[in-house]
């Protein structure tokens, strides 16, 4: 785990996973088989490489998991994407579906959730005001790089409008689903 802001840790795994560590312990996305104690389980976004480890983290850990709406028919995905890499993805129980402008405070942090639909229909960022942080899934990356639409499940229209949405917020520190982070 690398801090990558005060209480704020980085697991690369499938892909970036981040562990929030504030009076409740948060872990966005499971493309790591993370260990230690998490209170709810946010994912950025419904692929494989974001959910994979979901299951596992959820039977050890007692978890809940939060999704963003329009994202959360699991059993559709499975149905598209039952395994990653030959390993079957085991279904998990989704206990929240986020809304626009739901709010999850941690104590330390106040995560705003952004509904970014474009890279998957149900894709949201996690922004904290404060300190100007935006955990973004797959939606942007570093260096201006834009998150992919042409899977089954994207839209390169919503993306655009989620990209203009975008521009409006003041980013310090983003922390992407895939790429180095600083
Ligand atoms: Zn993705």
């Amino acid at each position: 785990m690398i801090e990558v802001y005060p209480k704020i840790f980085l697991m690369k795994g499938l892909c970036n996973n981040y562990y929030v560590d504030g009076k409740i312990k948060i872990l966005i996305d499971a493309g790591f088989d993370f260990k230690e104690k998490v209170d709810i389980l946010i994912l950025t976004h419904i692929h494989p490489d974001h959910v994979f480890f979901a299951k596992k983290i959820q039977e050890r850990t007692n978890c809940k998991i939060f999704i963003g709406q329009d994202d959360e028919n699991i059993d559709e995905f499975l149905f598209y994407c039952p395994s990653w890499k030959g390993k079957e993805i085991e279904k998990f129980k989704i206990d929240r579906v986020l809304k626009k402008n739901d709010e999850i405070n941690i104590g330390q942090y106040d995560f705003q959730v952004l509904q970014l639909p474009g890279h998957t229909l149900g894709s949201i960022g996690l922004y904290e005001k404060k300190h100007e942080i935006l955990f973004s899934g797959d939606t942007i990356f570093e260096n201006g790089l834009i998150g992919r639409t042409d899977f089954i499940h994207s839209s390169e229209e919503l993306m655009q409008k989620t990209l203009k949405k975008l521009k409006k917020l003041k980013i310090k520190h983003l922390f992407s689903g895939h790429g180095t982070i600083k």
